[in-house]
């Protein structure tokens, strides 16, 4: 047994003895030199090494730490690189051209390399006075700078908190993260309700771990999701923007959705949506999001290009389609109700999570375009065809087909049509029928040629 995971086995043994975790006086964290862990430099993208090099070079320490440690380890490819460094983000810029400091809650240095870009952090401190501020135990500034010991105290899970050092290539462990890992625990670090009161995005961060990695979340640390779902009130609407593509768009849509349900989470974020899911009288609305979700990630796992548009719009369509159907039952005409219904639940669903007009325009095209698939007859399907929302709004509809909402007739004759040769798709088309017969006008009797005489 190599003597790390002895030192290890000690230091959880203590932890589970005493409670004591502090990483001091048990001799510091446990290292593990390279040649008994997994992570190579090959597996690490040549411009996070680059990073990594020049911090060092420049006298400062360096070490990946994060989600890019964690998934090599685990043998996935990460997400991104992170960075973690003494240098304060001036001196970083320093040392980098290609270097913007970006964040004023979190100052971070972002190092651009064409499209991918290397975040670097300084260490976060223990000290409580200094650039920290906090609101109902909210933290909402953290600037105060510390050691690598004091940094991975305020990390979120134990796994995310393991660093790989530059200097020698070993990994440093202070709170039994490689323990976690080999068992599949998401541990918080301190006192679970804490460090939820502190930054409410690490419960949507909890669930997206275990959705995303098939980890179970310590019970100390689930314990306290059930019922803290208001907490995220006070998360800017934007950064909860940020966190629920992150969740919705990483492959593992499903299981974060059904996660979230089950710790009262999801009516946070979308409370017109879970309105219509608790109380659903068909199956078809929890069947629908489901399915759009399992589409999403089907294609992400497939490379294929998914935009959040569509995903809100999934999301969204069950109570844009009830307020239009209460629309169009008050005597308003089908294009105007969708609009407006469109406008009514964006408008509220904006209080929680901000969705860009980028995304939000879009969105209102697929839904205002569904009412459109129900006329065939003359030239308007092939018009509707040419729209450039096309795609995207048929795509809509045959999720609704599926989910039992929309007839399953009408979707495959959609189907039918845009592989039907041009020919085919007029003789497919149904009849233009006229509303009011044409008049036929009566011929007046022709008056007989002017003669100039
Ligand atoms: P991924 O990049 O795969 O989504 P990640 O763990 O790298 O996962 P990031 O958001 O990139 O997540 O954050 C990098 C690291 O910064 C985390 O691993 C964690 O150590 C720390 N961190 C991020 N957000 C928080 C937070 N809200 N509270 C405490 N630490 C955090
Ligand atoms: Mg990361």
């Amino acid at each position: 047994m190599p003597s790390w995971i002895k030192r290890l086995k000690k230091r959880v043994k203590n932890i589970a003895r005493d409670g004591d975790d502090s990483g001091g006086g048990g001799g510091g964290p446990v290292v593990i030199p390279r040649p008994e862990h997994t992570i190579s430099r090959a597996d690490i993208s040549e411009n996070a090494l680059k990073v990594l090099y020049r911090l060092k070079n420049a006298g400062y320490q360096a070490h990946l730490v994060g989600g890019g440690v964690r998934d090599l380890l685990l043998g996935r490819e990460p997400k991104d690189f992170d960075v973690a460094t003494d240098a304060s983000p001036e001196e970083v810029k320093q040392v980098f051209r290609n270097c913007r400091l970006i964040g004023r809650r979190f100052r971070l240095a972002h190092v651009h390399f064409g499209r991918e870009i290397i975040e670097v952090a300084t260490f976060r401190g223990a000290d409580r006075s200094g650039d920290r501020s906090a609101e109902n135990g909210m933290l909402v500034r953290d600037n105060v700078w510390g050691t690598l010991e004091e940094d991975a105290q305020r990390r979120d899970f134990t796994v995310n908190a393991l660093y790989y050092n530059i200097e020698d290539f070993s990994l440093i462990d202070y709170h039994g993260g490689m323990e976690d890992l080999r068992n599949g625990v998401l541990r918080l670090l301190g006192d679970p309700e804490t460090r939820y009161r502190e930054d409410p995005v690490r419960m949507l961060r909890a669930v997206r771990f275990a959705a995303k990695l098939g980890f179970r979340i310590d019970p100390a640390c689930e314990a306290p999701l059930f019922g803290s779902a208001a907490l995220l009130r006070s998360v800017p609407a934007a950064r909860l923007f940020d966190e629920v593509l992150k969740l919705f768009m990483g492959g593992t849509g499903v299981q974060a959705f059904e996660k979230l349900r089950h710790y009262g989470l999801f009516g946070e974020l979308f409370p017109q949506t879970e309105e219509t899911l608790a109380r659903q009288d068909h199956e078809f609305p929890i069947t629908f999001v489901v399915r759009g979700l399992h589409n999403t990630d089907l294609r992400i796992r497939e490379g294929k290009p998914v935009t959040p548009a569509f995903l809100f719009a999934v999301l969204l369509w069950e109570p844009v389609r009830l307020r239009a159907n209460e629309l169009i039952a008050q005597g308003e005409a089908p294009v105007p109700a969708m609009q407006q219904a469109g406008s009514e639940v964006i408008g509220e669903q904006l209080q929680r999570v901000s969705i860009p007009r980028r995304y939000s325009l879009p969105m209102r095209e697929i839904w205002g375009l569904q009412h459109r698939f129900e006329q065939r007859n003359g030239r308007r399907p092939q018009r509707l065809l040419g729209h450039p929302r096309f795609r995207a709004a048929y795509d809509f509809l045959l999720l609704r087909a599926e989910a039992g909402e929309a007839d399953g007739e009408l979707a495959s004759w959609w189907t039918d049509f845009q592989q039907a040769e041009a020919g085919e798709q007029s003789r497919m088309a149904e009849p233009v029928v006229r509303r009011r017969p044409r008049r036929r006008r009566r011929r007046r009797p022709r008056k007989p040629a002017a003669s100039d005489g």
